[in-house]
């Protein structure tokens, strides 16, 4: 089955709005197995959304809009679909009654021009909305399918989800189940190369991507039923992870903060933060995750040296290094550690630009790490824009910990594994 989107409005080609529908859509098609080739922005313009519903007709054999479906002269999807089939709209007296019905229960009256969304087509039926006046149309032509649903995205949602979606399924190829593993601290082609012998395969298929929050791993299984797709899913997950643990932190939706939360729980151990050139960031993220009351133990942006200095950072520290530094980053995680009686102390200071800082070029960023004592230090880098600059330094801040904390829980399974041998 092959399907294109058409989303309706002018003030979609104008730039106003961006179109999530269309984005929601997709992504939903792809979770159905439903093949997506075309997505499509039009106007509100009678010529060219006919010719447009036309052409997606030729080409696909499903045809979903969104948007036009109001009450006023430049919603046109309707008067298009008609005018594309050749049919002719009519008033429904059961539309009719539902959308007065509509209008009573708030006590006002129905303005003469929402009559034409209680029209149909002789091939299409209405797809009910109960939560705005305009049903949507669910047309049945020549094998194809066209469905019409409202702009507003939660009514759209709404009756894709309830309606459309299931009407679509029946007739489906299948489903398509995705997974994705994200890793950390290892590159695109580094992963795609311990991968290789994977990348290949036909279903499940794996592809890699390089996204904000690391490589993600993707992978895709078409089965005839989602439960076979799974147990597929999790066979070759199997063969991904046994060459790319070390580095998975999680899947699908798991944030790296919510990665360390978890190990940081089970360890029964809390992080604090002291931030500079970040403000606060790195304290956003892990606040982020639910139930980081239980792990964090809090943060100070101390953005200034003085600041530093009060939050507990040795004032010949900064004598002697400044506060572009390694070693002060260090002393801001360990005093972070020392002011709340966290385990694991993370500090970060850098020059996010417009200038240079006491003779450090933009872009310079020192993240550290002080955990049970242990420390390490990362000096990096970067061109970029300042809130990139400020997003890479956190990153790099929590990869170290969840490294560190990674590192220490497989030492305890191997030390487990080691004293369980020697026993037996
Ligand atoms: P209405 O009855 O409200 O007129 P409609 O079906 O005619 O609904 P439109 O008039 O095209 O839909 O859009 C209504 C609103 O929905 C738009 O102003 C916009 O805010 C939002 N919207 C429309 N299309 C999209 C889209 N593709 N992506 C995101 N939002 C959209
Ligand atoms: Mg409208």
């Amino acid at each position: 089955m092959q399907a294109e989107i058409i989303a309706v409005g002018t003030e979609l080609l104008l730039g106003e709005i961006l179109d999530t529908n269309s984005q929601y859509l997709a992504q939903q098609l792809t979770g159905l197995g439903i093949d997506l080739f075309f997505v499509t922005h039009v106007g509100d313009n009678m010529g060219r959304l006919s010719e447009t519903v036309q052409r997606a007709l030729n080409r696909s054999d499903v045809v979903i809009m969104t948007g036009g479906l109001g009450p006023t002269e430049d919603d046109l999807t309707r008067e298009a679909i008609a005018a594309a089939l050749g049919e002719t709209m009519t008033v429904r007296p059961e539309l009719e009654e539902v959308l007065r019905g509509w209008y009573g229960k708030r006590n006002r009256p129905m303005p003469q021009m929402n009559i034409k969304q209680a029209t149909l087509i002789p091939s299409a039926s209405a797809i009910d909305n109960p939560i705005g006046t305009a049903p949507g149309w669910f047309v049945e032509t020549n094998g194809k399918k066209i469905a019409c649903m409202p702009g507003v995205p939660h009514e759209m949602k709404k009756m894709w989800e309830e309606q459309v979606a299931p009407r679509l399924g029946m007739g489906g190829g299948g489903v398509l189940v995705t997974r994705t593993l994200k890793t950390v601290g290892i590159g695109e082609s580094n992963v795609a190369e311990v991968v290789q012998d994977l990348i290949h395969n036909p279903n499940p298929t794996l592809a890699t991507y390089a996204k904000q929050d690391g490589v993600h791993l993707r992978i895709a299984a078409k089965a005839e039923t989602r439960d076979a797709a799974n147990s597929m899913i999790a066979d070759f997950e199997a063969k991904v992870r046994a060459l790319t643990n070390h580095w998975i932190y999680g899947i699908d939706d798991e944030t790296l903060a919510a990665a360390i939360g978890k190990l940081l729980v089970k360890q029964g151990l809390k992080v604090a933060t002291m931030e500079s050139a970040s403000g606060g960031l790195l304290g956003s993220y892990f606040t982020d995750t639910p139930g980081a009351s239980e792990w964090y133990a809090g943060g100070t942006i101390a953005y200034t040296a003085k600041l530093k200095v009060l939050a507990g950072v040795p004032q010949e520290i900064v004598d002697t290094h400044g506060t572009i530094a390694g070693e002060t980053a260090l002393a801001m995680a360990t005093a972070a550690r020392q002011q709340t009686g966290a385990d694991a102390g993370l500090g970060i200071v850098g020059v996010a630009g417009p200038s240079e800082v006491e003779g450090k070029s933009v872009g310079t960023f020192h993240i550290a790490l002080d955990f049970l004592g242990q420390t390490r230090v990362v000096d990096s880098h970067w061109s970029t824009t300042r809130l990139e600059l400020k997003r890479r330094a956190v990153m790099d801040a929590l990869y170290i910990l969840w490294r560190a904390l990674e590192d220490r829980e497989e030492a305890a399974t191997a030390v487990a594994g080691a004293g369980g041998a020697g026993r037996a």
